[in-house]
Protein backbone atom coordinates (compact mmCIF):
# COMPACT_ATOMS: atom_id res chain seq x y z
CA UNK A 1 0.00 0.00 0.00
CA UNK A 2 2.78 2.56 0.84
CA UNK A 3 4.52 1.71 -2.05
CA UNK A 4 1.75 2.78 -4.34
CA UNK A 5 0.96 5.68 -2.46
CA UNK A 6 4.42 6.66 -3.35
CA UNK A 7 3.97 5.64 -6.39
CA UNK A 8 0.85 8.04 -6.81
CA UNK A 9 3.28 10.89 -5.57
CA UNK A 10 5.74 10.62 -8.03
CA UNK A 11 3.59 10.22 -11.25
CA UNK A 12 1.51 13.41 -10.10
CA UNK A 13 4.86 15.70 -10.35
CA UNK A 14 4.37 16.73 -13.71
CA UNK A 15 0.55 17.74 -13.53
CA UNK A 16 1.65 19.72 -10.54
CA UNK A 17 4.61 21.03 -11.87
CA UNK A 18 2.48 22.75 -14.74
CA UNK A 19 0.08 24.55 -12.88
CA UNK A 20 0.09 27.55 -10.07
CA UNK A 21 -2.71 26.03 -7.57
CA UNK A 22 -3.17 30.02 -6.14
CA UNK A 23 -4.67 30.38 -9.67
CA UNK A 24 -6.28 27.40 -10.33
CA UNK A 25 -9.34 25.76 -8.91
CA UNK A 26 -8.08 22.71 -10.08
CA UNK A 27 -7.47 19.96 -7.38
CA UNK A 28 -3.73 19.02 -6.27
CA UNK A 29 -4.37 15.35 -5.33
CA UNK A 30 -3.10 13.20 -3.11
CA UNK A 31 -5.90 13.72 -0.27
CA UNK A 32 -6.92 10.85 1.27
CA UNK A 33 -9.13 8.71 -0.16
CA UNK A 34 -11.22 5.58 0.73
CA UNK A 35 -10.30 2.69 -1.79
CA UNK A 36 -13.89 2.85 -4.13
CA UNK A 37 -15.31 -0.25 -4.78
CA UNK A 38 -14.95 -0.16 -8.55
CA UNK A 39 -11.68 1.70 -10.87
CA UNK A 40 -13.47 5.46 -12.00
CA UNK A 41 -13.28 6.89 -15.43
CA UNK A 42 -14.29 10.23 -16.48
CA UNK A 43 -14.23 12.29 -20.28
CA UNK A 44 -14.01 15.87 -19.92
CA UNK A 45 -14.59 18.14 -22.98
CA UNK A 46 -12.01 21.02 -22.53
CA UNK A 47 -11.85 24.11 -24.52
CA UNK A 48 -8.49 25.08 -24.07
CA UNK A 49 -6.57 26.19 -27.24
CA UNK A 50 -8.05 23.44 -29.06
CA UNK A 51 -11.36 22.01 -28.40
CA UNK A 52 -10.60 18.40 -27.32
CA UNK A 53 -11.96 15.60 -24.89
CA UNK A 54 -10.02 14.35 -21.96
CA UNK A 55 -10.26 10.41 -22.00
CA UNK A 56 -9.01 9.08 -17.77
CA UNK A 57 -8.89 6.26 -16.54
CA UNK A 58 -7.85 5.46 -12.87
CA UNK A 59 -5.20 2.80 -12.32
CA UNK A 60 -2.75 2.60 -9.48
CA UNK A 61 -4.12 5.78 -7.19
CA UNK A 62 -4.00 8.17 -10.33
CA UNK A 63 -5.92 8.88 -13.70
CA UNK A 64 -4.38 7.95 -16.37
CA UNK A 65 -4.89 10.71 -19.40
CA UNK A 66 -5.28 10.72 -22.86
CA UNK A 67 -6.26 13.68 -24.89
CA UNK A 68 -8.56 13.05 -27.29
CA UNK A 69 -9.23 15.74 -30.72
CA UNK A 70 -11.93 14.79 -31.84
CA UNK A 71 -13.78 12.88 -28.24
CA UNK A 72 -14.72 9.14 -28.45
CA UNK A 73 -16.95 7.41 -31.13
CA UNK A 74 -19.25 4.73 -30.64
CA UNK A 75 -18.46 3.68 -34.44
CA UNK A 76 -16.10 0.62 -34.64
CA UNK A 77 -15.02 1.40 -37.68
CA UNK A 78 -13.60 5.22 -36.28
CA UNK A 79 -10.09 5.38 -35.27
CA UNK A 80 -9.53 8.49 -32.79
CA UNK A 81 -6.35 9.66 -31.69
CA UNK A 82 -5.27 9.72 -28.20
CA UNK A 83 -2.39 11.70 -27.15
CA UNK A 84 -0.81 10.32 -23.96
CA UNK A 85 -0.48 13.39 -21.17
CA UNK A 86 0.01 13.62 -17.37
CA UNK A 87 -1.24 11.75 -15.08
CA UNK A 88 -3.90 13.56 -13.22
CA UNK A 89 -5.08 13.10 -9.57
CA UNK A 90 -8.21 11.32 -9.00
CA UNK A 91 -9.91 14.32 -7.21
CA UNK A 92 -10.12 15.60 -11.14
CA UNK A 93 -13.06 13.85 -11.99
CA UNK A 94 -15.04 16.15 -10.14
CA UNK A 95 -13.66 19.21 -11.61
CA UNK A 96 -15.69 20.94 -14.07
CA UNK A 97 -15.52 24.68 -14.37
CA UNK A 98 -13.04 27.44 -15.88
CA UNK A 99 -9.22 27.27 -15.73
CA UNK A 100 -8.05 30.80 -15.55
CA UNK A 101 -6.74 32.53 -19.05
CA UNK A 102 -2.90 32.16 -18.80
CA UNK A 103 -2.49 29.10 -16.63
CA UNK A 104 -1.56 25.45 -18.29
CA UNK A 105 -4.82 24.24 -20.01
CA UNK A 106 -6.77 28.00 -19.35
CA UNK A 107 -10.28 27.44 -20.81
CA UNK A 108 -13.67 25.45 -19.80
CA UNK A 109 -13.57 22.13 -18.31
CA UNK A 110 -16.99 20.26 -18.51
CA UNK A 111 -17.73 16.96 -17.07
CA UNK A 112 -18.81 15.44 -20.52
CA UNK A 113 -19.35 11.30 -19.13
CA UNK A 114 -18.35 9.35 -16.11
CA UNK A 115 -18.51 6.32 -14.46
CA UNK A 116 -16.86 3.00 -13.64
CA UNK A 117 -14.34 0.38 -15.94
CA UNK A 118 -13.33 -2.82 -15.53
CA UNK A 119 -11.12 -5.31 -17.36
CA UNK A 120 -13.06 -6.27 -20.66
CA UNK A 121 -13.03 -10.13 -19.13
CA UNK A 122 -13.57 -12.41 -16.63
CA UNK A 123 -9.73 -11.96 -15.03
CA UNK A 124 -8.37 -13.04 -11.47
CA UNK A 125 -6.41 -10.38 -11.50
CA UNK A 126 -8.32 -7.75 -13.46
CA UNK A 127 -5.87 -4.88 -12.17
CA UNK A 128 -2.78 -6.62 -13.62
CA UNK A 129 -4.20 -7.36 -16.67
CA UNK A 130 -5.63 -3.13 -16.93
CA UNK A 131 -1.57 -2.84 -15.67
CA UNK A 132 0.24 -5.00 -18.33
CA UNK A 133 -2.54 -3.62 -20.95
CA UNK A 134 -1.40 0.25 -20.16
CA UNK A 135 2.27 -0.64 -20.00
CA UNK A 136 2.36 -3.06 -23.20
CA UNK A 137 0.35 -0.19 -25.53
CA UNK A 138 -2.68 -2.60 -25.78
CA UNK A 139 -5.32 -1.38 -23.33
CA UNK A 140 -8.65 -3.71 -23.57
CA UNK A 141 -11.20 -2.17 -21.28
CA UNK A 142 -15.32 -1.55 -20.55
CA UNK A 143 -16.70 1.41 -19.76
CA UNK A 144 -19.99 1.64 -17.62
CA UNK A 145 -20.91 5.58 -18.01
CA UNK A 146 -24.18 7.25 -19.13
CA UNK A 147 -22.85 7.91 -22.91
CA UNK A 148 -19.47 5.06 -23.16
CA UNK A 149 -20.77 1.78 -22.87
CA UNK A 150 -19.32 -1.54 -23.30
CA UNK A 151 -16.12 -2.80 -25.02
CA UNK A 152 -13.19 -0.45 -25.98
CA UNK A 153 -9.68 -0.41 -26.96
CA UNK A 154 -6.25 1.92 -26.54
CA UNK A 155 -3.91 0.77 -28.75
CA UNK A 156 -0.71 2.78 -28.52
CA UNK A 157 1.26 3.39 -32.29
CA UNK A 158 4.51 3.94 -32.63
CA UNK A 159 4.40 7.93 -33.37
CA UNK A 160 4.93 10.53 -30.37
CA UNK A 161 7.19 10.42 -27.54
CA UNK A 162 7.42 8.60 -24.19
CA UNK A 163 5.88 11.38 -22.65
CA UNK A 164 3.39 11.80 -25.48
CA UNK A 165 2.54 8.67 -26.63
CA UNK A 166 0.13 8.89 -29.32
CA UNK A 167 -2.60 5.71 -28.74
CA UNK A 168 -5.97 4.88 -30.73
CA UNK A 169 -9.40 5.06 -29.10
CA UNK A 170 -11.38 2.81 -30.54
CA UNK A 171 -14.89 1.26 -29.87
CA UNK A 172 -14.94 -2.90 -29.98
CA UNK A 173 -18.21 -3.85 -31.46
CA UNK A 174 -20.56 -4.90 -29.24
CA UNK A 175 -24.46 -4.05 -28.28
CA UNK A 176 -23.17 -0.39 -27.46
CA UNK A 177 -21.96 -0.06 -30.57
CA UNK A 178 -23.50 2.40 -33.04
CA UNK A 179 -21.79 2.45 -36.23
CA UNK A 180 -22.35 5.66 -37.92
CA UNK A 181 -23.15 8.01 -35.16
CA UNK A 182 -21.73 10.91 -33.41
CA UNK A 183 -22.08 10.69 -29.67
CA UNK A 184 -20.18 14.33 -29.12
CA UNK A 185 -22.47 16.03 -31.55
CA UNK A 186 -25.52 14.48 -30.13
CA UNK A 187 -24.35 15.08 -26.27
CA UNK A 188 -23.57 19.14 -25.97
CA UNK A 189 -24.21 18.94 -22.29
CA UNK A 190 -22.55 18.18 -18.78
CA UNK A 191 -24.00 14.93 -17.61
CA UNK A 192 -23.40 16.14 -14.03
CA UNK A 193 -24.94 20.02 -13.70
CA UNK A 194 -26.62 19.31 -17.08
CA UNK A 195 -24.61 22.97 -18.41
CA UNK A 196 -23.48 23.48 -21.69
CA UNK A 197 -20.07 24.96 -22.29
CA UNK A 198 -21.04 28.42 -22.67
CA UNK A 199 -23.39 27.91 -19.09
CA UNK A 200 -20.11 26.93 -17.61
CA UNK A 201 -18.21 29.66 -18.36
CA UNK A 202 -20.63 32.16 -17.64
CA UNK A 203 -20.99 30.91 -14.18
CA UNK A 204 -17.02 31.10 -13.80
CA UNK A 205 -16.63 34.23 -15.10
CA UNK A 206 -19.52 35.44 -12.65
CA UNK A 207 -18.01 34.15 -9.19
CA UNK A 208 -14.76 35.84 -10.40
CA UNK A 209 -16.43 38.91 -9.81
MN1 LIG B 1 -7.36 18.86 -21.54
Amino acid sequence: MATRKKRAKATLSPYRGKRNFRTTAEPRGGSVRARAAALEFVVQKHAASHLHFDLRLELDGVMKSWAVPKGPSLDPAVKRLAMQVEDHPIEYNRFEGTIPAGEYGGGTVMIWDRGTYAFWDDDPDPVERLREGYAGGDLKFVLRGRRLKGSWLLVRTHRGTPEKAQWLLIKHRDAAARPGSDIVEEQQRSVVSRRTMAGIAKAASRSDR
